[in-house]
């Protein structure tokens, strides 16, 4: 097989690894125990994924549960493009309905100025209806909040720095990488805002 060429190579593209797969893995490992503890009392948990950038987050953190539970998705956007929150949100009403009644546990991949959230959870109690609602997030920004919000679960604290892999993306790439990194300043400079 021939070699990619050098600008096919994501990493060429990073910075820092901020969170290796070995450390994701082994934190995974104690959110699912902390989840099985408080949760297992509901026996028809669902979790509700954002989607894109929770999908690896999700898979790797409903297979270290052992609790029955159910799946749903959901797309939300918030960047549309570029490295900082647009606020603003779409969220399918259908995907919604079928939320009723349910114990949600909304993943999310990170949380940031807070607003999608806030939005989506405010969603699923007072249009879905859903019976109760809490929500895990693999990375918490703390510094960068605009709205009032605190997971019941988080990963990692981290820093204010765009992050990209393990599910996350900057203009659509990166979400393959298996782990958490920064980007290198020429990666993200033609960036639209
Ligand atoms: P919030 O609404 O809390 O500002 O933003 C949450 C969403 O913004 C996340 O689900 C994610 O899609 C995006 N986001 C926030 N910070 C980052 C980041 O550092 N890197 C990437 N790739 N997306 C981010
Ligand atoms: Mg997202």
């Amino acid at each position: 097989m021939q070699p990619l060429p050098r600008e096919h190579h994501l990493a060429d593209h990073l910075d820092t690894i901020l969170l290796s797969e070995a450390r994701i893995r082994a934190r995974i490992m104690d959110l699912a125990t902390e989840i099985e503890a408080n949760e297992s009392t509901h026996p028809d948990l669902t979790l509700l994924v954002l989607l894109h950038g929770s999908l690896l987050f999700a898979a790797d953190l409903m297979r270290a549960l052992s609790l029955p539970l159910y799946l749903e998705s959901f797309r939300v956007a918030s960047y549309h493009g570029g490295t900082s929150s647009s606020g603003a949100l779409t969220m399918d009403p259908r995907a919604l309905a079928a939320l009723r009644g349910r114990h949600v546990l909304v993943v999310d991949d990170i949380l940031d100025t807070g607003r999608t959230l806030s939005a989506v959870t405010r969603a699923l109690r007072e249009e879905a209806g859903a019976a109760s609602v809490t929500s895990c997030v693999l990375l918490d920004k703390r510094v960068a909040r605009a709205v009032e919000f605190e997971a019941d679960y988080v990963g990692f604290p981290i820093g204010d720095d765009f992050v990209v892999g393990y599910g996350l993306d900057f203009e659509g790439r990166y979400r393959n990488l298996p782990y958490i990194a920064t980007l290198k300043p020429e990666a993200i400079r033609e960036t639209r805002r």
